[in-house]
């Protein structure tokens, strides 16, 4: 899995990138993840990537041409188009789903948005898709470019140490994940489930989808009642 980041903040995205888990991952070559310099593509002079908006208006419009020749660079990089995703709060809301989906894609390209947004002519030609993280406004697109990595990247072969690792977390099958314990037995007076320490695999399956259940219900009817519904 390839994924090109376009940015004027490489080095937010690098820095990020370079940690953890994805930092390990990259090195050890299970994803590709490259940061472009939009302003590296521009003929300004001047090394300028934006400029004030027609019709008049606060803020400031990164233009068309740097973002497209920095997207041409890229897709001559490989032989096949890279799927190509505008990061922006008037997108479909990420879900774990549709994470799921474009990690079947090999190639990413991830146009990560500045000021006031993009010129509207670079996005009727280059963008397959338009992704938001939520229903807020943030500085800049870096940052659902990085969550976006993230939720993919973990989930690439050899990322975790198994597949099950991100299967049996929340949202993978619709629900939100049972609670966590670990040493010591009891803390603050408080015991961890005997269940847990039993030993008996079937029974502590069977208690922690059924804590699945009940706390999916408690936090997330939404969420409970779509479940439900599918089965
Ligand atoms: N003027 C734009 C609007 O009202 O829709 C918001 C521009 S925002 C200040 C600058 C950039 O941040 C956007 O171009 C986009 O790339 C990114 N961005 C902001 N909020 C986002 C969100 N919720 N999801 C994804 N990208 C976001």
């Amino acid at each position: 899995m390839r994924i090109d980041i376009a940015t004027l903040f490489p080095d937010m995205c690098e820095s990020v990138l370079s940690e953890s888990i994805i930092g390990r991952a990259r090195k050890a070559g299970y994803i590709e993840v490259n940061c472009h310099n939009i302003r590296d593509y521009t003929l300004d002079k001047h090394r300028r990537v934006d400029d004030v908006p027609y019709g008049g208006g606060r803020g400031m419009v990164m233009q068309a041409d740097p973002i497209y020749r920095c997207w041409e660079a890229v897709c001559a990089q490989t032989e096949e188009k890279p799927h190509t995703i505008y990061m922006s709060p008037k997108g479909k809301t990420l879900t774990q789903q549709r994470a799921v989906e474009l990690l079947k894609i090999p190639r990413l390209f991830l146009l990560c948005g500045h000021y006031e947004g993009i010129d509207q002519r670079i996005l009727n030609t280059i963008i397959d898709e338009e992704i938001s993280i939520g229903d807020y406004v943030l500085t800049g697109g870096e940052l659902p470019a990085l969550v976006l990595t993230d939720v993919i990247a973990r989930m690439c072969e050899g990322v975790l140490p198994e597949s099950v690792c991100f299967e049996d977390e929340s949202h993978f099958s619709g629900l939100l994940e049972y609670p966590h314990y670990t040493r010591p037995e009891i803390w603050h007076d408080m015991a961890v489930p005997s269940v847990l320490l039993s030993g008996h695999h079937k029974n502590i399956a069977d208690w922690r989808f059924a804590q699945s259940l009940e706390i999916t219900k408690e936090k997330r009817p939404d969420l409970y009642d779509a479940y439900i519904d599918k089965i």
